[in-house]
C-alpha cells in the first residue's frame, strides 16, 4: 500500500479512538497538530475562491494548483491577510477542508484547540468557535497565540515570571507579557512579513523603475534582507521588468538598501515591543532583563532582528528553536490536558485589549 494511503488510514483509526486536533490558522501558513502523531498539516494559508459566487473551492497547496487551470474568476485569496477572522463562511469553509485534508470523516468528531490572536473581539472569538463546530469538530476551545507560543518555546508559563514573547507573522506582530498562566500585557500591529515584501517591491520601483513579484521581494527578504547590519556584504540580484519599457531587467541591490527598505516595518516591530514591556507590571519587566525576549513566528528569522531588538530594548532576545512552529507545538502539548482546558488555559476575558 503506498504510504499515502498508509498515513491516511492510520490518520483515520486514530480518529476513531478520539484523538485531538490543534490548528494554528495564521495569516500566512496554518499548521495541525494531531495528537499522538505531530504536525500532520503546513499550508500556505491560502483559498481559491469563486469571485463570482464567493465560494471556497480549495485550501492551501491545492488551492495554488487551481490557480491558473481554472476560469479567470477563480482567483487565489490571503483570507486573513489583515490578521483578523472577519468572514464565517470563509472561516468554516477552511476549517471544514483543513479536517477532511487531515483525514477527519463525518462519523468520527475531534475535539479542536484552535489558537487566535490575542487582539481578537468576542465577536470573532465565538464566530471561530461556531465555525469550528459547524465544520465538523465535537468540541472547540480557543487559545491565545502568544499563550501557545510560550508553551511550546517551553516556557514556564504558569509561574510568576515574566515571558515576554514578540511573535512576528506574515500580517501581524503580536508582543505579550505571559505570566500565571495568562497574558499580563499585549499589543499587537497589523505590520510582518508581507509588509516587509511590499516595502521591497515598492522601493526597488521607485529606486529603479523595476516591477518585481511579491515572491520575488519575499525571496529577496529572506536572502538578503535584515534589521541590522551583518558581516556578509553580497548584493542580490533582481530580476524584474521595468516599468516604462516593460522589458526584463537585471539589477543589484545591496544589503544597505534592503534593509533601508525594510526600515519601517522594523521600526513598528522594535517600537510595539518596547512598548510592551513598559506597559507590563515593573516586577515582570525586571524579569526579562534577566531571562531575555522569546521572538517567534516567520518573520523573527529575519537576519539581525534578534540582535536589533536585544539593541533597542537592551535585553537579550533569544530566536526560538522552530519559529515557524513554536505556536502550534505549544497548543499541540496542551492537548494532553483538553479536558482540564476550559479552566487552565481558557482565554481570560478581563484582559485588557486594544
Ligand atoms: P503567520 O503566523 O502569520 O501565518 P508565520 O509565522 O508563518 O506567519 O510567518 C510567515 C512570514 O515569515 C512570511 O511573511 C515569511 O516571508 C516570513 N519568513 C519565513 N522565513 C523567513 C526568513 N528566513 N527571513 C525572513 N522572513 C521569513
Ligand atoms: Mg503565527
Amino acid at each position: 500500500m503506498p504510504s499515502v494511503q498508509r498515513r491516511q488510514r492510520r490518520l483515520r483509526a486514530s480518529f476513531l479512538q478520539g484523538r485531538d486536533l490543534a490548528i494554528d490558522l495564521g495569516t500566512a501558513n496554518t499548521l495541525v497538530f494531531h495528537h499522538g502523531e505531530g504536525i500532520v498539516f503546513n499550508q500556505p494559508t491560502v483559498i481559491a475562491l469563486n469571485s463570482r459566487t464567493g465560494e471556497v473551492l480549495a485550501m492551501g497547496d491545492e488551492a495554488w494548483e487551481m490557480i491558473g487551470r481554472t476560469p479567470a474568476y477563480i482567483v487565489a485569496v490571503r483570507p486573513l491577510r489583515r490578521g483578523a477572522i472577519t468572514d464565517f463562511d470563509i472561516t468554516q469553509r477552511m476549517i471544514k477542508l483543513i479536517l477532511r485534508t487531515v483525514g477527519v470523516t463525518r462519523f468520527a468528531k475531534p475535539r479542536v484547540l484552535i489558537c487566535v490572536p490575542s487582539a481578537i473581539t468576542e465577536v470573532e472569538r465565538r464566530a471561530v468557535e461556531e465555525a469550528g463546530l459547524s465544520a465538523g469538530a465535537r468540541t472547540v476551545a480557543l487559545i491565545e497565540e502568544p499563550m501557545a507560543a510560550a508553551i511550546g518555546a517551553g516556557l514556564p508559563t504558569h509561574e510568576p515570571i515574566g515571558n515576554l514573547i514578540v511573535d512576528v507573522g506574515g500580517g501581524t506582530s503580536e508582543m505579550a507579557m505571559v505570566s500565571m498562566g495568562g497574558i499580563v500585557a499585549m499589543h499587537a500591529i497589523r505590520v510582518g512579513g508581507f509588509d516587509m515584501d511590499a516595502a521591497i517591491q515598492q522601493y526597488i520601483r521607485r529606486e529603479y523603475g523595476l516591477a518585481i513579484g511579491e515572491k520575488t521581494a519575499e525571496q529577496i527578504k529572506i536572502t538578503t534582507g535584515s534589521a541590522y547590519p551583518t558581516a556578509s556584504h553580497r548584493p542580490a540580484q533582481v530580476r524584474g521588468r521595468e516599468v516604462t519599457t516593460g522589458m526584463p531587467k537585471v539589477i543589484e541591490l545591496s544589503e544597505d538598501e534592503i534593509r533601508e527598505a525594510l526600515s519601517d516595518n522594523v521600526r513598528a516591530i522594535v517600537d510595539a515591543t518596547r512598548l510592551c514591556l513598559s506597559g507590563s507590571p515593573p516586577e515582570l519587566s525586571h524579569d526579562v532583563l534577566d531571562r531575555g525576549i522569546f521572538l517567534t513566528g516567520g518573520g523573527g528569522l529575519l537576519r539581525g532582528l534578534e540582535a536589533r531588538l536585544s539593541q533597542e530594548c537592551e535585553v537579550p532576545v533569544h530566536l526560538t528553536e522552530q519559529p515557524l512552529e513554536t505556536v502550534v507545538l505549544g497548543a499541540g502539548r496542551l492537548l494532553d490536558y483538553l479536558p482540564d482546558l476550559q479552566s487552565a488555559f481558557f482565554m481570560n476575558p478581563q484582559m485588557g485589549r486594544r
